[in-house]
């Protein structure tokens, strides 16, 4: 089968023939992939910043946001059927008999640093004609999400950041519903950020969105079209931001940019929860104004928390969401996805980002 490839040592990015993984449990599930979509991280792959081979292999197959469509099972797999949509997760546990969190299948959580993740770290991904995989690791996708469904993967980011929300919202008296009646801050418009934002609206949050893309831009069209707020970071400095949205309650940061994380936790209102998402790149340390932040999380009682991967149920809340979103927001919903390509395509766009999200499509 065909698949995009990555060959870390000898950096080279092209397609390469794979063989076409079969069945090999009673409990596996073989689909045939329908989209793959590109992301940030991909990209950072694709330009071998990050990114292992499976150690019997020169290469990684790319692509770890997937939709596919069942075309075996095995005899023990239960939960899915020839015919079925199901979207496929990223982490797999370590190996390790104590490590607590891949043990209750939380490898999100893994303690050890050796889970594997396919895609991105010592498995192959999805960017291919075919995949198998353990029906634990897969979740069914409701038909009416066909042409949504591959944005599962990174609204679990934003799934899994409200539930930490949601567990440090619950530190106070009348829990999130105290802290939906205060506006919620997204730094960043790109498909985290905006999957995010369609999170908050959905949840009620007077949502604002603080990023430097332009005002005719496709992201902030969404983000007009989902009812937030925009606020241009070019033009209005996060102090600013503070005064136009007022008491901060929530921060999603999904920028990946530290200084003005920073600068806006600063802003950050009394109980205020703050959840890191982003992952910037290494650059020379940064002088923050670290006095003031930590009198403000002292005194105003103030959450922090970063977050990574997500768990199963991120995926089922995400597949509710979307379907949630399209009934709320469809216009938003729908221009998520600005360019599908097909799988010849993809290098093109692994080595330089266009839209809000290209989509590989397979079919
Ligand atoms: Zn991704
Ligand atoms: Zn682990």
């Amino acid at each position: 089968m065909k698949a995009m490839a990555v060959f870390p040592s000898s950096r080279e990015l092209r397609l390469v023939e794979h063989p076409e993984p079969e069945l090999s449990g009673a409990r596996q599930v073989k689909l045939r992939i329908l989209e793959t979509g590109i992301c940030g991280t991909d990209r950072e792959i694709a330009s071998f910043a990050y990114g292992m081979a499976p150690g019997d292999c020169a290469y990684l197959i790319l692509g770890h946001e997937a939709l596919g469509e069942v075309v075996e099972v095995g005899g023990e797999a239960t939960s899915l059927a020839p015919g079925d949509l199901a979207v496929l997760t990223v982490r797999r546990p370590c190996p390790h008999e104590h490590c607590v969190p891949c043990i209750h299948e939380r490898q999100d959580f893994c303690l050890t640093g050796d889970f594997t993740e396919r895609g991105i770290k010592e498995a192959h991904g999805y960017m291919a004609e075919y995949a198998v995989e353990d029906e634990r690791f897969l979740v069914r996708v409701p038909p009416e999400l066909r042409n949504v469904a591959v944005l599962t993967e990174p609204l679990t980011v934003a799934e899994k950041a409200m539930e930490q929300a949601h567990v440090l919202m619950s530190r106070m008296p009348g829990g999130d519903d105290g802290s939906r009646r205060r506006p919620a801050v997204v730094l960043g418009a790109g498909p985290i950020g905006l999957l995010g934002a369609m999170k908050l609206r959905d949840c009620g949050y007077e949502t604002w969105v603080y990023s430097r893309d332009e005002p005719d831009s496709a992201n902030f069209k969404i983000v007009s079209a989902m009812g937030a707020r925009f606020v241009d970071a070019q033009r209005h400095s996060p102090g600013e931001l503070a005064e136009m949205a007022g008491d901060i309650g929530l921060v999603y940061e999904a920028a990946g940019v530290a200084k003005v994380s920073f600068e806006v936790l600063g802003e950050l209102g009394v109980n205020g929860v703050f959840i890191f998402s982003g992952i910037p790149a290494l650059k020379a340390p940064l002088e923050v104004d670290s006095e003031r932040i930590m009198r403000n999380m002292v005194l105003k009682n103030q959450a922090i928390a970063g977050t990574v991967n997500a768990g199963h149920a991120s995926y089922k809340q995400a597949l509710t969401d979307l379907a949630s979103f399209l009934r709320r927001f469809p216009s938003a919903v729908n221009a998520m996805i600005t360019a599908r390509v097909p799988l010849e395509g993809a290098r093109e766009d692994l080595l330089r980002r266009g839209g809000v999200k290209t989509v590989v499509d397979m079919v």
